[in-house]
């Protein structure tokens, strides 16, 4: 805030496309459903919790699809649930996101070979746009799941599909040594572009 702070002390006029402020309104308000599976949905619990405190980024669960515009897949996706996932997914309005949580509803998990109440994956059910590893991932695996989504909305374009926006997004670098180098160069630019 301090950047902008002294960027619009003095007022000042800014200009960007609709598209960028569309796109930056909904990802700094992401509002995700809040229903869990299995054990991966304690992880998540605790992400929400004040530890990781994800309103800092907008990011808060509502109770109900209708109202929900990213659904959290978090824990075993049994055939009786598939159902109910699919449900749910489908009362979710557009322009709606899925991340998947875990090896459960990335693959199957610890049930991949022998789990015969268990769907391999829930993107055999319903479309995924991220998917966080683990067994359960920690909730800072998560919360880096849910900033691919936040970076995948951000690349987003009215005309374009979702397909090219996440193709863009995964042909960025995302080895911590790469992103940091990023970071500093950009801040060192804003700061000279401020003197
Ligand atoms: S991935 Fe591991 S922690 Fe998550 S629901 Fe499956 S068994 Fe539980």
């Amino acid at each position: 805030m301090g950047l902008l702070d002294k960027k619009f002390e003095k007022g000042g006029v800014v200009i960007t496309s609709v598209e960028n402020v569309f796109n930056w309104a909904r990802l700094s308000s992401l509002w995700p459903m809040g229903f869990g599976l299995a054990c991966c949905a304690i992880e998540m619990m605790a992400t929400n919790a004040s530890s990781y405190d994800l309103e800092r980024f907008g990011i808060f669960p509502r109770s109900s699809p209708r109202q929900s515009d990213l659904m959290i897949v978090a824990g075993t996706v049994t055939f009786k649930m598939a159902d109910r996932v699919r449900r749910l997914y489908e009362q979710m309005p557009e322009p709606r996101y899925v991340l998947s949580m875990g090896s459960c509803s990335n693959c199957g998990g610890p049930y991949w070979e022998h789990g015969y109440h268990v769907v391999k994956g829930v993107d055999r059910v319903i479309p995924v746009d991220v998917y966080v590893p683990g067994c359960p991932p920690r909730p800072e695996a998560l919360i880096g799941g849910l900033m691919k989504i936040q970076e995948l909305i951000r690349v987003e374009k009215f005309a374009g599909s979702r397909t090219e926006a996440i193709e863009q997004i995964s042909l960025k670098p995302s080895d911590p040594e790469t992103v940091i180098k990023e970071i500093s160069a950009s801040a060192k630019n804003m700061s000279l572009s401020e003197s």
